[in-house]
Parts: structure tokens; sequence; C-alpha cells
């Protein structure tokens, strides 16, 4: 094989999302299961965490009497969580929920996903991933305020 300028490897995709975890933030761990924590969504008044098993917790920051630091950029709404392209993902399938009322046909939500796959030009994997981000952004913004 002949090793050429361009036969370098290539580095992963990189993810620009907020809830992308740090290797840092990858060796908390969860107190109920022990698992590692997946998921951290930094709102306005805590971070929100979720592990692999979907438990999730939040930890307030210092002027909300916890001992979070504050960070310098949280999530206020569902765009903050999402990438460029998951941006795109998401409009599409919004658009298509909002016309083609998918949720109410009678196939499995797997014919659903695919469905959405091809007319969103997305992976499955891209699907999920949005669509685990509108559940996970409800469940770290969602009620649980009082
Ligand atoms: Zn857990």
């Amino acid at each position: 094989m002949i090793d050429t300028p361009d036969n370098h490897l290539k580095s992963p995709k990189e993810s620009k999302s907020l809830v992308w975890l740090s290797s840092k933030t990858k060796a908390k761990t969860c107190q109920l299961c022990g698992k590692p924590v997946q998921y951290k969504v930094p709102t306005e008044k805590y971070i929100y965490f979720e592990c692999r098993q979907g438990h999730g917790w939040r930890e307030y920051y210092q002027d909300q009497g916890g001992s979070r630091p504050q960070p310098a950029k949280v999530i206020r709404q569902l765009g903050d969580l999402f990438t460029e392209e998951q941006k795109k993902i998401y409009s599409c399938i919004t658009a298509i929920l909002a016309e083609d009322k998918i949720m109410q046909w009678q196939i499995d939500i797997l014919e659903k996903i695919n469905y959405l796959c091809e007319q969103c030009h997305a992976s499955k994997q891209d699907i999920y991933q949005v669509l685990k981000l509108i559940t996970l952004y409800h469940k770290a913004l969602g009620d649980g305020e009082k």
C-alpha cells in the first residue's frame, strides 16, 4: 500500500453539542447505579445529569445554594442542544410530524424511524440522537421546580 499524504487518519467527527461530554465528565458516575454519566445539560439554575440507565438528577449552582460554578453557556431552549446538522434534522422531523401525522399511523416505531430517515436524508442514529435530545430537554427543564 502506498503511503500518500492524503492517507492520514481522519479524526472522529466532533460534535459541537453542549451536551457532548468531556472526558472529565465521563468519569462522573451515577449515585443510584454507579454507571457513567452519559449526558449533562447546563440550564440557568442547575446542571442536569443523566446516566446510561436513564437516572437523572440536578446539581445547583452556587448562587442557587448549590456547589456548582455557573458555566459560561447554558441551555435556554431546545435548539441550544442541537448541532447545526441536528437542527436541520429536527426541523425536518417536526415538519413531518405536523403535516403527515405519522405518529398516528398504524405502523410500528421502527417503520416510523425508517420513514423519517428517508424523508430527512439522515441515518437512524441521527434520528435517534435528535429524538433522545428532545426527551432529554424535557427531562432536564421540565417539572420539578417546586
Ligand atoms: Zn443510574
